[in-house]
């Protein structure tokens, strides 16, 4: 679950991750009565949507008057944004935050994640803040700095202190980014956090340190232990078929392409992925309905598909193990009855119960194509859509 920078930010204060100051506005007039209470000469007017690159869309400006804020404010509240990560489509602007400008000496970068080859939470710092991280692994990777963290004893003083110098900051400064990261690592774990990505971590012209943009995200599966953090989320930033998915604890991805997957098991749902862009297809979704699903579940999850346009054809592709096929089949069914099947629809079932879903798919009245096997299942739903396009 992803959270807003204006969030992450309140929940950095509190833990004591150096911050500026800062406060969420709806309107102009709220944005006005903020940088005033915030006081000081200039801030910067920030876009508060779930993606980054805000600043290239035109969502993050300096403002040096409070007749800037006001303006700048009118302006970027009800904005389309498009960013880098938006999509070409954008994010309608809801709400800026109103932050204190500061003299930025240098720009960093930091981010604090699970390095799953090494099992252990890891620092990743460079001194290319600014910079698309991507880029700077790709052209300059020596500028790239590692700590790994080993779990039983925590982020070590000297680790953070080692990291702070490697970036090359001196005396105070490097001692305030050493607590900073501290700080960051203490947030990741006290929060079960996915990701923090600091970018820009700065240096400012009186030798201060500041997370100047957060992005903070939680691991789904602990938000159970932190209802606080849960209340955080914005649907509004979410898709609402993976927002409609998750109320049925179903693990979908809403994707680019127009073939619909229904499958069980994470790994099949890759592989069936795989096989679909093999034979030239693009899928429309990845969607593991999960080995316990019930009839419910799987008419829900088979809704999603349903509803979403960009869909012309469907592959379901199961293999019942803990899963009955009957309960899959059932599903299908409800759901297209339900909604209306007006795409081809492939069916490769295979496993617990096969001939009874075999038997509920074809009595069903429904029009579907069998499938033997995944290349079989695959070739033709690529071949249907194509043929119906
Ligand atoms: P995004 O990454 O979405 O573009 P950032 O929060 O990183 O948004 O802001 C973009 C740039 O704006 C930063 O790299 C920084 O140069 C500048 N900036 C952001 N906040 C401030 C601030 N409070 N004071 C001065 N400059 C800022
Ligand atoms: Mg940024």
């Amino acid at each position: 679950m992803n959270i807003h920078e204006y969030q992450a930010k309140e929940i950095f204060r509190e833990i004591g991750v150096p911050v500026l100051q800062g406060k969420l506005a709806h309107s102009p007039e709220e944005a006005l009565a903020a940088a005033k209470s915030i006081g000081g000469s200039v801030w910067v007017v920030k876009a508060q949507i779930h993606a980054g690159g805000r600043g290239k869309g035109g969502g993050v400006k300096v403002a040096k008057s409070l007749d800037d804020v006001k303006s700048l404010s009118t302006q970027i509240i009800g904005m389309n944004l498009v960013t880098p990560q938006t999509g070409p489509e954008g994010k309608k602007v809801q709400k800026v935050y109103i932050e204190q400008g500061c003299k930025i000496a240098k720009e960093y970068y930091a981010a604090l994640f699970l390095d799953r080859n090494k099992s252990k939470v890891s620092i990743m710092a460079s001194s290319e803040g600014g910079m698309d991280i991507e880029e700077v692994a790709e052209k300059h990777p020596e500028k790239i700095h590692h700590v790994t963290i080993e779990p039983s004893v925590g982020l070590q003083d000297y680790q953070a202190r080692e990291l702070a110098f490697k970036l090359g900051m001196k005396g105070k400064t490097a001692l305030k980014a050493a607590s900073l990261f501290t700080g960051l690592y203490k947030t990741y774990m006290s929060k079960d956090c996915a990701m923090i990505e600091i970018n820009p971590l700065v240096t400012t012209e009186e030798g201060d340190v500041y997370a100047l943009d957060a992005k903070v995200s939680f691991d789904d599966n602990s938000l159970f232990r932190h209802p606080q953090l849960a209340e955080l989320r914005d649907v509004t930033e979410e898709e609402p078929s993976e927002t409609e998915a998750g109320k049925y604890d179903l693990a979908f991805i809403k994707l680019d392409g127009n073939i619909g997957c229904l499958v069980n098991g994470a790994g099949l749902a890759m592989a069936t992925m795989d096989i679909i862009k093999l034979h030239g297809g693009a899928p429309a979704n990845f969607l593991d309905v999960g080995g316990g699903a019930n009839k419910e579940k799987v008419t829900a999850a088979f809704k999603i598909i349903l509803k979403d346009p960009n869909v012309k054809g469907i592959l379901v592709n199961i293999f019942g193990g803990i899963m009955k096929c009957d309960i899959i089949a059932e599903g299908v069914v409800a759901a297209s009855k339900e909604v209306g099947l007006k795409v081809p629809l492939v069916v490769r079932l295979e496993g617990t119960n096969v001939d009874l879903g075999k038997k509920i798919l074809s009595e069903s009245g429904l029009n579907i194509t069998p499938a033997d096997d995944l290349t079989d299942a695959a070739k033709k739903i690529t071949a249907a859509v194509k043929g119906g396009k």
